[in-house]
């Protein structure tokens, strides 16, 4: 599985459509303070399924959505599409019929948030378990925030050892324990 594209619209500070496309090898991002690079990483992170809105440096989840400037109004909803490269046919049993894979998270004013996979209604569980085996997802220690590094250093041993795990790609098998004693 490999990401390739990554699609914005009116989400945070990228209030028309725009496109990130992730092509083979490195990709960088630069521009001046505030021009939303971290915003780029937080609508990856959150398309795969974030629940903090802290996480997204917001109060509600709803802080995501495009608060409107000077000369544009507010927006009513923040949709966020990745698409993956899925040649490998490596994604989990019930999303591996097709070689693409496109999610959408749309998030609307007093609606909350909506999934779809391949244009298919899909909980946010179960996008949050597509990404859960394979060391990415939401709370991927290959996403690493402004302050992170600090943070670790600073960890209770418990809260590094998740970090190990979650690296290790295990954080879905603790996940699937969970919801299996509770059935
Ligand atoms: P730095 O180099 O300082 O880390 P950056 O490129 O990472 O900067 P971001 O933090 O991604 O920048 O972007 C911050 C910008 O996004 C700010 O201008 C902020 O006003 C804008 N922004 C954040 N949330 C929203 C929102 N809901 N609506 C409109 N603009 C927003
Ligand atoms: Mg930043």
């Amino acid at each position: 599985m490999r990401f390739t594209k990554l699609r914005l619209t009116g989400f945070k500070s990228f209030v028309d459509p725009t496109d990130l496309v992730i092509s083979d090898g490195l990709t960088g991002v630069v521009g001046p303070n505030g021009c939303g690079k971290s915003n780029l990483l937080e609508a990856l992170r959150w398309v795969m399924g974030e629940t903090r809105a802290k996480a997204m440096r917001g109060g509600g989840m709803e802080d995501v959505i495009f608060a409107g400037a000077a000369t544009r109004p507010a927006r009513n909803y923040a949709e966020v599409s990745l698409t993956i490269d899925n040649g490998d046919r490596l994604a989990p049993a019930g999303f591996n019929d097709s070689d693409q894979l496109d999610i959408v998270r749309r998030i609307t004013r007093d609606v909350g948030s909506a999934y779809k996979v391949n244009a298919k209604d899909t909980r946010a569980r179960d996008v949050q378990m597509l990404f859960a085996d394979a060391a990415t997802g939401a709370h991927s220690p290959a996403l690493v925030r402004q302050g992170q590094i600090s943070e670790l250093i600073n960890a209770k041993p418990k809260n590094r050892r998740k970090v190990l795990e979650d690296a290790a790609g295990i954080g879905g098998l603790y996940q699937r324990r969970h919801e299996a004693e509770l059935k």
